[in-house]
């Protein structure tokens, strides 16, 4: 059996509180909260993908509302927002999920994205109708197909029957991995490359958030009771919210538009 040092222990014990963005990580991060809460336990697992944003936020507190155990899980791929992590650390924590996984490896490795590659400018200060015009740096090739794969594996894991995911193909992003048809061709994915689906059992991916525009995302979360001063959408990297990258905007602008005031603080 693998000794746990003293360290690693001491580690695991803050996590609760922090998840250490700044130092080396182990592979796998993960804290499990449902020792002491055996109640949270149903019928129908869930893996919610997790990363802290308003969209992702909003699923997690949509699968709670749809009766299901759920399962978090996000990933650090050294983005250059590492911040959302701790982000989705305290929804997963405020939403009371069974268990909240953090994936580790490194898209910095290739690059290719303003996300991830320093040598390429974030987009600022641009208008809606600027974002709209073709898919932006901020695109990270196939991030979504390595981040569903890697939901897939773990809800095949551990007999999940839902993977929720909060795509959603109106943000004025045009990102390719968050449209309809390419929902429709994972389903199939999930359905031929998995034992769990070829025994008729398959894992269905819900994206209840596909059609929404942000303004309707955050009125649902509204209903649903979704924490908007924990979540983090911001691609800049910094403590604070930058305000001017298109992240920010989006979600600004989503904001004003229903005449609420955003609680998160922003550099401008
Ligand atoms: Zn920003």
């Amino acid at each position: 059996m693998q000794n746990i040092g003293a360290d690693v222990f001491l580690w695991l014990f803050k996590a609760e509180l922090q998840p250490p963005l700044a130092t080396a990580q182990p592979e796998v991060w993960q804290y499990d909260l449902a020792i002491g809460n055996p109640q949270l336990e149903t019928e129908m697992k869930a893996v919610i993908l997790l990363s802290g944003g308003l969209d992702s936020s909003t699923i997690l507190y949509q699968a709670k509302a749809d009766g299901c155990e759920c399962h978090a899980i996000s990933f650090d791929y050294q983005q250059r927002h590492r911040r959302e992590l701790r982000a989705a650390l305290f929804v997963a924590q405020k939403a009371g999920v069974v268990k909240h996984q953090v994936v580790n490896f490194d898209l910095r490795q290739w690059g290719g994205s303003a996300l991830t590659d320093d040598g390429i400018d974030l987009p600022k200060e641009r208008s809606l109708d600027e974002m709209s015009q073709n898919i932006p740096v901020t695109y990270v090739p196939a991030r979504n197909t390595i981040f569903l794969s890697f939901a897939l594996a773990y809800s095949e894991t551990i007999s999940a029957e839902r993977v929720y995911i909060g795509v959603n193909a109106l943000d004025y992003s045009g990102y390719p991995d968050c449209r309809p048809d390419y929902i429709q061709a994972m389903q199939e994915v999930f359905q031929l490359g998995t034992k769990q689906g070829r025994e008729g059992k398959p894992i269905t991916i819900i994206a209840p958030l596909i059609n929404l525009k942000k303004t309707e995302i955050i009125q649902l979360g509204n209903q649903l009771g979704v924490p908007w001063e924990l979540t983090w959408s911001c691609y800049a990297g910094a403590d604070v919210a930058c305000g001017v990258c298109d992240s920010c905007r989006l979600r600004l602008a989503a904001f004003t538009e229903l005449g609420l005031k955003d609680l998160l603080p922003y550099a401008q």
